[in-house]
């Protein structure tokens, strides 16, 4: 029997232009799944109506084809796949492990000023600062059956302990080392699941479709490493397989330093109007 290729993805959202960082994870993906003999999807993560937009979503295909970028097609937009999520959904719902909370932002934002040294996650936002328990289950039912309005938050705790002990495989950039490495969700605390406003969000899109896609190798930056913890619960969970991970270092300027705003965030449409070129690119991307 033929052996399944490697599935690679890179997963934009077009909610603003393409930059350097964006060019060096598309590149990366590109290249470790042509040494892999691998595909190489694109998805299109636009689960936000309220900041992503059709031109930058032209954006992403122009600049990808103009930096010599092949992937498959038809291209995966989240925002036509709800029902997918809504599936995975009842699955969790089924093993008791998310809630509504009708929390607003401004009450949650209140809990935390008053609460001194409130724990933050790995990307420095406040741990939600309420718990499952603080509300009885009869007046969520209540509440939801009201009409008001509810995000889906995952119970942690719960679903740690149902997951038990979780790592993942990281594959390095560009050395291919390999290592295990622990998975920390509890670091996140309840992390909403749905929200308010659309009936997914990223955590639980990103797992719902890597494996939708048979994503055999997820290649992303480094600033959602941490988030890898998240996708171990869901994907436990939710009975999916791992993909293995590679998480590269962002764009650092001479000094090891972060890109700076003026360099980073350059937009590729600017870089191209003044006149770079894809292979001038390729290395301010550190390819
Ligand atoms: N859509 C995410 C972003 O643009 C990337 C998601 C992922 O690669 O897991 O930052």
């Amino acid at each position: 029997m033929e052996q399944a290729r490697p599935v690679f993805r890179f997963a934009p959202s077009p909610n603003g232009l393409l930059h350097l960082g964006h060019a060096r994870s598309a590149l990366i993906n590109a290249e470790m799944s042509a040494r892999a003999g691998g595909r190489l999807l694109l998805r299109i993560e636009d689960i936000d109506p309220a900041r992503c937009r059709p031109e930058y979503e032209a954006a992403i295909y122009s600049d990808l084809s103009w930096l010599g970028n092949a992937w498959e097609a038809p291209v995966r937009r989240q925002s036509e796949h709800m029902a997918d999520y809504r599936v995975a959904l009842e699955k969790l719902a089924a093993r008791g492990v998310i809630y509504a909370s009708f929390e607003s932002r401004a009450e949650i934002r209140r809990a935390v000023e008053e609460a001194p040294d409130w724990p933050r996650d790995p990307d420095g936002a406040p741990l939600f600062p309420f718990s499952r328990t603080a509300m009885s289950e009869e007046e969520r039912a209540c509440r939801m059956q009201a009409g008001e309005p509810y995000a889906l938050r995952l119970d942690m705790a719960k679903a740690a302990a149902l997951a038990g002990p979780l790592t993942w495989r990281e594959i390095g950039w560009p050395d291919g080392a390999e290592e295990i490495l622990a998975a920390d969700p509890l670091a996140w605390g309840d992390v909403v699941i749905a929200r308010k406003e659309v009936p997914t969000s990223y955590h639980l899109a990103v797992v719902v479709d890597d494996a939708l896609q048979s994503v055999t190798h997820v290649v992303r930056g480094a600033d959602l490493k941490a988030a890898t913890s998240v996708h171990r619960v869901l994907q436990a969970l939710l009975g999916l397989p791992m993909p293995l991970y590679t998480h590269h270092a962002l764009l650092t300027d001479a000094d090891g330093r972060k890109l700076s705003k003026s360099l980073g965030s350059e937009s590729l449409q600017n870089l191209r109007a003044n006149g770079a070129t894809p292979d001038e690119v390729r290395k301010l991307a550190g390819l």
